[in-house]
């Protein structure tokens, strides 16, 4: 009988390691998140539940150290797993809450160009790693969007960092950030750790002006709002962060000039890639709660799936999972073994691609959850079938990242070699 096992994902590219970290991932979410999501629904002002389970995760199971090098106390996963393992888990989670996994991945999201090889920088790492490979729950935080316009921010190819608003200026030993920042995953009072995208030179066009910044949340000048009440994904809490004259140490640039928006790209097609993941997942979930549904509700004197009209969905399901998954995967790979595509994960090319798989992962996933609602008709809208919770999730999945219009006028700047988008 085919389950969620057998949509595409190619066995001689999945390792033992993916194949365990998959089993204990997923009875993990089945029996601790999967009883209590409701109420994880409307935690999001709080997160008294959340907390607990971001432990259990970034803590417990090692997601925070996972990346780290032996040396720092981390787990220092092999290079030729670092998008497969995060697909797994953020797919796995998924299928139960795209919020929490979105709140878990981005934990580490921010710090990809220093964390990964071969792009590491040891000495910010090791000044981090005794709170990420710790005991207690430490979370990272990517902060990107300004209230002006996310969207212009991430558009590095065009607009180059010219409209960041939140400035680093360089004082003796020190960087002095200020601005405003909203909306990242992790914000409110769960972040210690945010990754900050300032300008060296407000107005600047000149990517050397692009800066990353490590800034902890109890630096003086850091002030946090209340958390946002959303349509959904409550197990990410978001807020505005705001900087007044924050002093950091100016080692705590992630590379420095030209290179932070270089191995940003990094950020970019790793979010991309997870967002295909998050998709993926909620697909999984939404196919086990329609086939169970389809399959029992009996209408005009048959199981729903055996009426044709049914069958063009299900079909229509299966088939958005299938293409998603596909392509994910080979882009994994890609990612994954430079060896053989001569792919780096920063190549500006490759991350305009991933950026054509999120746009279809997003559509997919919220065509899924739409059809399948259609056939559970109001029983779909009802809280406590699940599909409900997938539905207002996944909306966000093609939302965030620069949002539909930056996605899709990226990926065709690249294949279409468009000049002036
Ligand atoms: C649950 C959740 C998690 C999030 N996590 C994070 C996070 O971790 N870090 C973070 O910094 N932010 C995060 N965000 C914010 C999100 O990434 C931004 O909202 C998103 O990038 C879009 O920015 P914007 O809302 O300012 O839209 P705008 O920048 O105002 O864009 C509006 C629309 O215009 C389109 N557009 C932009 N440029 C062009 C163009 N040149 N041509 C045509 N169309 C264009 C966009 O694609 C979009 O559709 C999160 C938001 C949510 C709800």
């Amino acid at each position: 009988m085919p389950g969620i096992d057998d949509f595409i994902r190619p066995k001689e590219w999945t390792s033992e390691m993916q194949a365990q970290m998959r089993t204990a991932i997923r009875k993990w979410a089945d029996d601790r998140l999967k009883p209590i999501v409701e109420n994880v629904d409307e935690d999001w002002k709080d997160h008294k539940l959340v907390e607990p389970l971001l432990k259990e995760v970034l803590v417990d199971f090692g997601l925070n150290s996972a990346f780290f090098p032996t040396e720092l106390g981390g787990q220092d996963m092999p290079e030729n797993q670092y998008m497969a393992m995060t697909c797994t888990v953020v797919e796995e989670l998924s299928r139960i809450d795209s919020g929490f996994a979105t709140a878990c991945i981005c934990s580490i999201w921010g710090l990809v160009p220093i964390l990964l090889k071969p792009t590491r920088n040891m000495e910010l790492l090791k000044d981090i790693a005794p709170k990420f490979c710790g005991r207690d729950l430490y979370v990272g935080s990517h902060l990107i969007t300004e209230p002006a316009s996310g969207a212009d921010v991430e558009n590095l190819g065009v607009l180059k960092g010219k409209t960041i608003q939140t400035t680093a200026t360089l004082e003796g030993d020190e960087w002095i950030i200020n601005g405003h920042k909203i909306w990242a995953t992790n914000t409110g009072r769960v972040g210690d750790l945010y990754t900050v995208i300032a300008t060296t030179r407000k107005g600047s066009s000149d990517l050397n002006d692009f800066g990353l910044f490590l800034v902890p949340r109890e630096s003086e000048g850091v002030s946090v709002g209340n958390p946002y009440h959303k349509a959904g994904m409550a197990a990410d809490m978001n807020s505005d962060v705001w900087f007044d004259h924050v002093r950091i140490p100016k080692k705590n640039r992630l590379h420095g000039p030209g290179k932070d928006a270089e191995y940003w790209l990094r950020t970019v097609s790793m979010g991309q890639l997870g967002t295909a993941a998050m998709a993926v997942g909620v697909m999984k979930g939404v196919y086990e709660i329609i086939k169970k549904w389809t399959t029992e509700r009996i209408v005009a004197g048959k199981p729903l799936k055996e009426h044709s009209i049914c069958a063009e969905m299900l079909s229509e399901i299966a088939m958005n999972i299938e293409s998603t998954s596909a392509w994910m995967w080979a882009y994994i790979r890609e990612w994954d073994h430079p060896e053989i595509y001569g792919t780096k994960s920063w190549d500006e090319g490759f991350t305009l691609k991933t950026r054509g798989l999120a746009v279809h992962a997003s559509i997919a996933v919220e065509r899924v959850c739409s059809r399948a609602m259609d056939f559970m008709s109001s029983a779909g809208y009802a809280r406590e079938y699940g599909l409900e919770k997938h539905w207002r999730d996944s909306k966000m999945i093609g939302l965030w990242m620069g949002g539909y219009g930056l996605k899709a006028l990226e990926n065709a700047r690249y294949w279409f070699e468009c000049e002036t988008l």
